[in-house]
């Protein structure tokens, strides 16, 4: 974690105060999810669970638009980082199914981008996954999509 509280980090620790204090934990109520750029499938489970609370908290916004089309409302959030879950950024279903198969077909993901008008963080994730260090590294970034961005260079 970066040494220096970040927005994202505030929520994550008033979330765990608040969950501390009995609030309620949505279920997770599918298979664990196979683990995405060095998160485990449990911790994106949990992950996905703080998100929820947070949500519940009004500590993240409950409905937008999706970041990556700005057209379609975005009934879902996608989380890069899991160890920094707050970073979590809303989307549509179509664009974050295209996120995810974005490894299989890279070059595919990079055109259909550049014709998106869609925010910075989208433009900073890696077509290939990172590996469970590179993860933890880019977590203690004060800015996860900033330390992404500098993993290109
Ligand atoms: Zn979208």
């Amino acid at each position: 974690m970066p040494e220096k509280i970040t927005p994202d980090l505030l929520i994550e620790r008033k979330v765990d105060h608040a969950i501390e204090g009995g609030e309620r934990v949505p279920r997770w109520g599918w298979p664990t999810p196979r683990s995405y750029n060095g998160a485990t499938g449990e911790e994106r489970i949990a992950g996905w669970k703080k998100v929820a609370v947070a949500r519940n908290l009004d500590l993240l916004p409950r409905s937008v638009k999706c970041e990556v089309c700005r057209v379609r409302d975005a009934n879902g959030s996608h989380t890069e980082i899991y160890h920094r879950c707050m970073t979590t950024k809303p989307i549509c279903r179509s664009c974050h199914f295209k996120v995810h198969k974005r490894f299989q077909k890279p070059e595919r993901w990079l055109a259909f981008i550049e014709t998106m008008p869609a925010a910075d963080w989208v433009y900073a994730l890696l077509t290939r996954e990172l590996s469970r260090a590179e993860m933890l590294k880019v977590a203690r970034a004060p800015d996860v999509f900033a330390a992404l961005q500098m993993m290109k260079l």
